[in-house]
């Protein structure tokens, strides 16, 4: 049987609909939202990313302001646009581009943000909020799985869920999030013995590692539902050859490009899970939208009105 597939491009869609019309009923109402990315050097992926981040602001018809410090820019520096950027009354949202340039104390900068302006979810204030369950300004791609899972009907509460993968910024918030949803969750890690038994168990996997096709077709249970964070770069074409033997189409378009993006759930699940998250397509596409809501929301909270609290889309709020 072959798997529904979860299209995050459409889900993304769904989302951007709701925030232009609540961006544009907040702007009539004299809050215009705003995000300010801090690009510091010449990473060629960062500067890719945070263009799409300015791109989807005007989409939405939200303000948004790029930073460019250089390469050789110093931790001082980064403190202080970090501290003018807080105090910016029009700013809703920071955005901190990582990585930042290595003589950069990234730590002390991504502390320095304004915890109400936050809309990475990185602070160690919101990382509080999330354990505590207080509403707050949550990571951004872990977000974008709930809303995934949400909008997908997925059922969450009671489920037993895996998370693969335990970083701040996926994997423990992503856990967490399942949590306060009721799922059961097991935490899994470089460490965890079994796991192919641990996967079998699950009604829903989140697979966030960072290793291409880790996650075999038959480890998975036929009803379940996956949620494929990983974007691997896989540019070896035995590597190529063995993940997508099944799928003679994106192995002629790798044989052409010279690599493919291949998620932490190997390919073939396509014919195993109940449900998955396509790569690309899926969970890629909702880091953005997040990133956007968050910027909404954390207008909404700052300085909007109670009126504007009132029209608040379910994307944006928590
Ligand atoms: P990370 O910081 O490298 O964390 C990887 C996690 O996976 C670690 O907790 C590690 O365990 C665990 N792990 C590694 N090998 C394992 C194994 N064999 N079995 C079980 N667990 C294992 O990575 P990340 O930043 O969370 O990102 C994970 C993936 O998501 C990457 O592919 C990244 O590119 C992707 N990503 C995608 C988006 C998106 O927008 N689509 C956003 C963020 C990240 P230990 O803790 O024991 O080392």
């Amino acid at each position: 049987m072959t798997a529904k597939i979860l299209d995050g491009l459409k889900i993304r869609d769904e989302i951007f609909e709701e925030l232009k019309t609540e961006v544009a009923s907040m702007t009539a109402q004299g809050v215009r939202p705003g995000l300010a990315a801090v690009l510091a050097g010449d990473n060629p992926a960062s500067q890719l990313y945070v263009k799409s981040k300015v791109a989807a602001c005007e989409q939405l018809g939200m303000a948004s302001w790029l930073h460019t410090p250089s390469a050789s820019v110093t931790t001082e520096y980064m403190l202080q646009l970090v501290e003018d950027l807080n105090c910016d009354d029009n700013v809703d949202g920071i955005l901190v581009q990582l990585p930042l340039p290595k003589q950069v104390d990234a730590k002390r900068v991504l502390e320095a943000v304004d915890p109400a302006k936050d809309v990475d979810g990185f602070h160690p204030v919101s990382m509080g909020r999330l354990v505590s369950n207080r509403p707050g300004l949550v990571a951004c791609t872990p977000a974008g799985c709930m809303e995934i899972l949400r909008r997908s009907g997925i059922p969450i509460e009671g489920a037993n869920a895996v998370v693969l993968g335990r970083s701040d910024i996926v994997g423990k918030p992503m856990a967490l999030l399942l949590m306060h949803a009721n799922a059961t969750v097991t935490i899994c890690h470089s460490k965890t013995r079994d796991l192919p038994e641990i996967v079998h168990r699950a009604d829903i996997v989140v697979a966030a590692m960072g290793k291409a096709g880790f996650v075999q077709a038959d480890w998975l249970k036929p009803s379940s539902a996956v949620i494929d964070v990983g974007t691997n770069a896989v540019k070896d074409p035995a590597e190529a050859e063995s993940l997508l033997r099944n799928f003679p189409a994106r192995l002629e378009k790798f044989r052409v490009k010279g690599s493919v993006l291949v998620g932490d759930v190997h390919p073939d699940a396509v014919n195993t899970a109940g449900a998955l998250t396509p790569v690309p397509g899926g969970v890629g596409p909702m880091t953005i939208t997040m990133l956007m809501s968050n910027t909404v929301k954390a207008a909404r909270i700052r300085r909007a009105s109670p009126r504007i609290s009132a029209t608040q889309s379910t994307a944006s709020a928590r």
